[in-house]
């Protein structure tokens, strides 16, 4: 497809990473994210086919947006999820391709999402510690996300690793020594993530967040840290361990938002457009392909929404309002 005017949102921001999310389902029910019973799930006739997805995704890198990520729920219960990663890594001016994956299917999978030419994995794990993990997820799959993250290990193309752990108040305070260790002794960056009001209960309360900058001190009392240049766009502040024995990353959009030179855009499992990970807006890219919209129409679409794209979050303002859509329905 031949290159198009490059996507520029109403504050001049350029547009360069979209989040994918495959699949509103997930095979995990964390405490933070949704009820033990799960959430009325989206049919399939409601998700967008692996054709959609690709021609959103061509259109959008033709745009100048590059960087691609598949999200979910859980993105790899999708079905032959490397069949979509197959035709997405073919496309010319996709020049990143990560996925947000729990883990639990990665052992299984990764050998053929690499080879279909997946580059990048993060996985989300938030307690080192089978109860604890459990006590989150409802789940006593620990190994099986360990499993996981040996088997990504074992593919040198596929780097970096990224560990993702939401830290909760009262919850993560034991695990974040462990998880300092676990950078040090494995090949993975661990990204701390301050939690987000983006839960399906609409319980989010501030209390309940644990700020990076208490995280970084336990951790800078033990293995002393020194400070990374912020790589421009980044969602992450990363930090050398100072004997040089790997990185850690704090990810604050809470203490520390970074929506100044954000250039991400969303797409969800049912076809709409999020400008923001907080929008209170949607614009319905399904409906349009599926009424034969061409792709002129569909641009315009596009851009229309982005110029209207939310200067930040509105998380610390008075009256904010957490959207209807939860992250498990949007994706990270
Ligand atoms: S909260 Fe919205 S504007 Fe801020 S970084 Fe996230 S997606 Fe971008």
């Amino acid at each position: 497809m031949s290159p198009l005017e490059p996507l520029i949102d109403g504050h001049g921001r350029p547009i360069g990473d979209v989040r994918v999310s495959v699949t509103d389902r997930c095979n995990f029910r964390c405490q933070y994210c949704m009820p033990a019973e799960g959430l009325a799930w989206l049919e399939r006739p409601q998700l967008l086919t692996y054709e959609e997805l690709e021609r959103l995704v061509r259109l959008l890198a033709a745009m100048g947006v590059h960087d691609v990520r598949l999200t979910g729920g859980e993105p790899l219960v999708r079905r032959e999820l490397w069949r979509l990663v197959e035709r997405l890594a073919a496309l010319e001016d996709v020049h990143d391709l990560s996925l947000t994956t729990n883990g639990y299917l990665l052992a299984k999978q990764v050998d053929e999402l690499v080879a279909a030419g997946l580059r990048r994995v993060n996985v989300s794990l938030d307690a080192l510690a089978p109860d604890r993990f459990f006590q989150l997820t409802r789940r006593d799959s620990l190994a099986q996300v360990l499993a996981g993250l040996a088997a990504a290990q074992r593919h040198p193309e596929l780097r970096p690793i990224k560990v993702n752990v939401v830290a909760l108040k009262g919850f993560t305070e034991p695990e974040v020594v462990r998880f300092a260790e676990f950078a040090r002794e494995r090949p993975f960056e661990v990204r701390f993530i301050e939690f987000m009001p983006l839960d399906a209960d609409q319980a989010w309360d501030m209390d309940q967040v644990l700020p990076n900058d208490e995280i970084r001190a336990m951790i800078d009392a033990v293995y002393p840290l020194v400070a990374d240049d912020r790589p421009a766009h980044a969602t992450a502040t990363t930090w050398r361990f100072a004997d040089g024995r790997g990185r850690i990353g704090f990810v604050s959009p809470v203490s520390v938002p970074f929506c100044d030179d954000c250039n991400r855009i969303r797409i969800t499992a049912d076809g709409m457009l999020r400008t923001c990970l907080f929008s209170l807006h949607e614009t319905d890219l399904r409906g349009l392909m599926r009424d034969g919209g061409d792709d002129g129409e569909l641009e315009a679409a596009i851009r229309e929404a982005v110029w209207s794209k939310e200067l930040k979050h509105r998380i610390n303002d008075p009256g904010f309002r957490q959207p209807a859509r939860s992250m498990s329905r949007i994706g990270g």
